[in-house]
């Protein structure tokens, strides 16, 4: 079986349009995704805050690879920038083809968190962009249960 490698960046928002045009284009985007990722065995998460994204992406080294080689193309965002991309023991997001976090939704449901780490995916390391998304996407997943 091939090593899980787990890859972090961030990147800027490009997409043009009201809030809700970006929120449809963004939706857009994971259903592309979801599919996409379920075919390959990569698994990940999105985030979305205030102009820029944060995604971690996992999976067999060469998908990892090969996804982020189609994300990096995308003129839907820019300035992308490779935070972390290295092998783990286990994957963190192995439910999720592409778990996602917006801004509003979090901010609303867990109060308190912006002041908590700023979450403004543009100024973490990758392990804090990681482990926010995880924390973020694993409370979701708990409340939903
Ligand atoms: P296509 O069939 O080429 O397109 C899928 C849909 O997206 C279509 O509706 C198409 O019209 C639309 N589309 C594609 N490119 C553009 C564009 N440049 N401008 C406007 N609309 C467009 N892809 C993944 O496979 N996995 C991911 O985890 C992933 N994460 C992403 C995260 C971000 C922040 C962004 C911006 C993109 C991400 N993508 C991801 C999309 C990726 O960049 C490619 O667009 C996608 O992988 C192409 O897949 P496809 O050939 O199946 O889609």
């Amino acid at each position: 079986m091939s090593e899980v490698h787990r890859l972090v960046y961030c990147s800027q928002n490009r997409l043009p349009g009201s809030p809700d045009e970006v929120a449809s284009a963004i939706r857009g985007i994971l259903g592309a995704s979801q599919a996409n990722n379920r075919r390959v065995g990569v698994t990940g998460a999105l985030l979305f805050n205030d102009g820029c994204f944060g995604q971690v992406l996992e999976g067999p080294q060469g998908a990892v690879e090969a996804t982020f080689e189609r994300i990096q193309m995308d003129d839907r965002h820019g300035a992308v920038t490779l935070l972390a991309f290295e092998p783990v023991a286990e994957r963190a997001f192995g439910n999720w083809s592409m778990a996602y976090v917006g801004a509003g939704e979090a901010e609303a449901r867990y109060a308190g968190l912006a002041a908590e780490s700023g979450w403004d995916p543009s100024r973490m390391s990758g392990d804090e962009l990681f482990a926010t998304l995880e924390r973020l996407v694993r409370r979701d997943d708990a409340s939903a249960a």
